[in-house]
């Protein structure tokens, strides 16, 4: 048999397991995660009112429910929990498919302000993932800004711009959904530093935004008319053109006067994040305006803006973290790798894999995984096929119990999504509501064995 060990369950992950148990008969993989619930970002990065792109999760679900697959949840790889040098003892192979846990910097003044928070803390917190931090992120906000123009910076818009009527038959955490119910925000203002064919969002989450209920899209005709593909997009790739025939829409519209106002802006780059009088709490950003320097870039033009903000979401992209034990490479915040391989001091180190995030950086949507992991585990079986496939030492979760671990099984998982269809059930809210921290998580997983 071939014994191989996947850390960190979201697609990248799952895939990985898919592709080595479709392609090896004789594979058993054992897919080990942090959290106590499978699915990563699937289940706490994709936006609560993203059903369908949410339901991915049944495909997931076959996969680990394999029967040469099994899930390990609950279970820390790396410093405080099993050491990378042990695991790659226990398996014939590791495939580390870690994601990108954290976010980018802006690295300008006032970052840190209070109110100023990475797009991943407010997405962390409203898919109840148990690590987030409840800081009244909209208390007492009515004008809130988005810095960066991609997919995350428009499904946090749109989090903010959604009613109470459209956010309750979700699975968004009770806590949440009762702060955005209460929401006072009027203004949402999503800021690109560049123009509009080059915003990353796609046409798809863009359109979106100008059908929800309870918002009004508003553009500015100048700032769309600064890029030079604005008069003719012909020349543009598909999903570039086709935001610009979106955008170009909105500006005919008449707003509807809704109770809320999402403002599309573009050419303004942040230079600053401004304090209230007390000093520790951000009232505005400071923007300065940009044109385009003909080589797909900008180029400041000394002009400022400021825009008012309670709350200020910085979505600039997501960044991977290092692993105690893995190689890293800081400034592209992956994994170095040759097709899939891991590299030690630039030469293969036998048995260690990446996928994912972790392995080409934080791009392309839950699809663009499947290529990526099939790229890795063609390399992991090319190199298996020349290894003597004896047991490494025995099945590596009595090593682990032994050791004092009690990963979460799939059977866990179970009992925590029992618990989530329980309290949905009891709040009236129309499906399942997620436990949005440890506690809950681990009593419904272990029962009384909370951790
Ligand atoms: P992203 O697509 O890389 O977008 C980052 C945005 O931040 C860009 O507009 C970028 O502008 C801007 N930015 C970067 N540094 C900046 C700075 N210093 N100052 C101002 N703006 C800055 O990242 P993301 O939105 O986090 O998405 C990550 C990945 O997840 C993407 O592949 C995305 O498609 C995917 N995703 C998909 C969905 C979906 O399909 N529904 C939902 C969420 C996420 P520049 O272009 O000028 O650098």
């Amino acid at each position: 048999m071939l014994r191989v060990a996947v850390v960190g369950s979201g697609p990248s992950g799952v895939y990985t397991a898919q592709n080595l148990v479709q392609l090896d008969p004789e594979v058993h993989v054992d897919v080990i995660d942090r959290l106590p619930c499978p699915y990563g970002l699937v289940r706490y990065g994709v936006a609560p009112d993203h059903e369908k792109i949410k339901s991915l999760q049944n495909n997931l679900r076959a996969v680990l429910e394999h029967d040469r697959v099994r899930f390990l949840g609950g279970l820390d790889i790396g410093s405080g929990g099993v050491p990378v040098e042990r695991l790659r003892e226990l398996y014939h192979a590791v495939v580390y498919c870690l994601g990108a846990a954290t976010d980018r910097r802006l690295g300008i003044p006032g970052e840190d302000l209070k109110g100023s928070w990475s797009a991943t803390q407010f997405v962390s917190w409203y898919s109840a993932h148990p690590d987030a931090v409840d800081d009244g992120f909209v208390r007492d906000v009515r004008s809130a800004v988005v810095i960066g123009v991609g997919n995350v910076a428009v499904d946090v818009t749109r989090i903010l711009a959604r009613g109470a009527v459209e956010l309750s038959p979700t699975d968004m955490p009770q806590a949440a959904l009762t702060a955005l119910a209460a929401s006072q925000v009027t203004d949402i203002h999503m800021v690109g530093r560049r123009g509009p064919s080059q915003a990353r969002f796609t046409t798809k989450e863009l359109r979106e935004l100008g059908g929800l209920p309870e918002a009004d899209v508003l553009l500015n005709a100048g700032e769309l008319g600064l890029d030079p593909a604005y008069g003719d997009p012909s020349a543009l790739p598909a999903v570039q053109r086709r935001n610009i025939e979106a955008l170009r829409g909105w500006t005919d519209h008449q707003p509807r006067g809704a109770a809320r106002r999402i403002h599309a802006r573009f050419f303004l780059r942040p230079v600053e994040l401004l304090a209230d009088p007390s000093g520790t709490q951000v009232a505005g950003v400071r923007f300065e305006r940009t044109v385009p320097d003909g080589h797909g870039g900008v180029s400041g033009t000394g002009e400022c803006e400021e825009i008012e903000a309670q709350l200020v979401l910085r979505s600039v992209g997501y960044r991977g973290v290092p692993l105690e034990g893995l190689p890293f490479d800081a400034a592209r915040g992956t994994v170095p790798h040759r097709a899939g391989r891991v590299l030690r001091e630039d030469a293969v180190a036998p048995g260690e894999y990446v996928a994912g995030w972790i392995k080409r950086g934080p791009t392309g949507v839950i699809g663009t995984n499947r290529s990526c992991a099939k790229e890795t585990v063609t390399s992991l079986l090319e190199d298996a096929s020349v290894i003597v496939r004896t047991e490494p030492g025995g099945d590596p979760i009595t090593w682990l119990r032994a050791e004092g671990f009690s990963p979460v099984e799939w059977s866990g998982w179970e009992s925590i999504e029992r618990a989530e269809a329980a309290l949905g059930a009891s709040l009236d809210r129309g499906g399942v509501v997620k436990l949005p921290d440890w506690r809950s998580l681990m009593t419904a997983a272990h029962g009384d064995k909370a951790r």
